[in-house]
C-alpha cells in the first residue's frame, strides 16, 4: 500500500518545539518512504481553538520548509462525516445514551465507565453518545515502542463519541479523518499511545483498516516534565531557524550533517529525509539541563 502520513496539530496556540519534534518525524518517515505527508487541522473543539493560530501554524510549517500534499483538511468542516460514522455505529447497535454526570463518575474513582446507561440505545436528549466497548485484548505494534496491548472495555470501558454539548470527540473525529484520508501510517507524539487502541477499536466498529503507528518520544524538560503550551514553551520562531530543526532532528536520534554543510532549513531538512531511520528513534528525548528550546 502506496504511504501516507499526516501532521494534525490542534490551533489552540502557535506550534513550539515540541510540536516541531511531531512535524519533523512524520515529515521525515513520509518523505523517505516516497510518501504523501498531509495536513489536517484538529479545530473541532471550537472553544479551545484560538483564533488566528491555524494561520500561524500554516507559517510556521512553510517557514521551516515542511511543505504538505493538498489542501488543509480542517475538522470544523467534517460535522457530516462524523454524524454519518455515528449513525453506522447506532444502526449496528454499537451506541448508547449517556446521562451520567461528570461528578457521578467521578465519584466512582476508576476512570472506567461502569455502562451504567447502556440500555439506552435509542436518542434522548441531553445526552453523551458512547461507544459499547467490546470485550477483549486488543494489540499493536508501535515502530517505536514496541508491541502494545490494551483491554479497553477494562482500562476505559465506553468511551466518549459525542459529548453531551454536541461536540464530537477527539477519538471519532481522529479515525473517521485518517480513514477518509487514506492515512497508512500515524506518526504522533507519545502521549497519544495510550489513545490508539481505543482508536483501533473503534476503526473496527466502523469496518476500517487500521494504520501503523509510530509515536515519538516527547520533549521533555531536565526536570522530566513535558515541553507544552501550558508550561509555556516559546513558540517557534518565524523566521525559521535552522538551529532548531538540527535540534529536532538530534532529538529524535537521527544522523545529522556537519553544521557548515546544512545552513538553511532545507537542507537540514532534505539530509533528515535521506538518513531517516526510524529505529534511531529513542524512547524519551530529554532536553539537557539549562538548554533551552529557542536556542
Ligand atoms: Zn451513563
Amino acid at each position: 500500500m502506496h504511504y501516507t502520513g499526516r501532521f494534525a496539530p490542534s490551533p489552540t496556540g502557535p506550534l513550539h518545539f515540541g510540536s516541531l519534534l511531531a512535524a519533523v518525524g512524520s515529515y521525515c518517515d513520509a518523505r523517505a518512504a516516497g510518501g504523501r505527508w498531509l495536513l489536517r487541522m484538529e479545530d473541532i473543539d471550537a472553544p479551545r481553538a484560538m483564533p488566528g493560530a491555524s494561520d500561524q501554524i500554516l507559517r510556521q510549517l512553510e517557514a521551516y520548509g515542511l511543505a504538505w500534499d493538498g489542501p488543509v483538511l480542517y475538522q470544523s468542516t467534517r460535522g457530516d462525516e462524523y454524524l454519518a460514522a455515528l449513525e453506522q455505529l447506532q444502526a449496528q447497535g454499537d451506541v448508547f445514551w449517556c446521562r451520567c454526570s461528570r461528578t457521578e463518575l467521578a465519584r466512582l474513582g476508576t476512570g472506567v465507565y461502569p455502562g451504567t446507561c447502556r440500555a439506552f440505545t435509542t436518542p434522548r436528549s441531553d445526552a453523551a453518545i458512547r461507544l459499547r466497548v467490546p470485550e477483549g485484548i486488543t494489540s499493536f505494534k508501535d515502530v517505536v515502542f514496541g508491541p502494545q496491548e490494551e483491554s479497553v472495555a477494562r482500562q476505559t470501558g465506553d468511551f466518549v463519541l459525542r459529548r453531551r454539548d454536541g461536540l464530537f470527540s477527539y477519538q471519532l473525529a481522529v479515525v473517521v479523518d485518517d480513514a477518509a484520508q487514506g492515512v497508512t501510517r500515524v506518526v504522533r507524539g507519545a502521549d497519544l499511545l495510550d489513545n490508539t487502541a481505543r482508536q483501533i477499536v473503534l476503526q473496527q466498529r466502523l469496518g476500517l483498516a487500521s494504520p501503523t503507528y509510530l509515536h515519538l518520544p516527547l520533549a521533555v524538560h531536565a526536570d522530566g516534565s513535558k515541553l507544552s503550551k501550558q508550561t509555556h514553551a516559546a513558540p517557534l520562531p518565524v523566521p525559521a531557524s535552522p538551529g532548531l530543526l538540527r535540534q529536532a532532528l538530534q532529538r529524535l536520534g537521527q544522523t545529522l550533517l556537519p553544521p557548515e554543510e546544512a545552513a538553511s532549513c532545507a537542507d537540514i531538512l532534505s539530509a533528515g529525509v535521506a538518513n531517516w531511520d526510524p529505529r534511531r528513534v529513542r524512547v524519551e528525548a530529554r532536553m539537557a539541563p539549562g538548554e533551552t528550546q529557542s536556542s
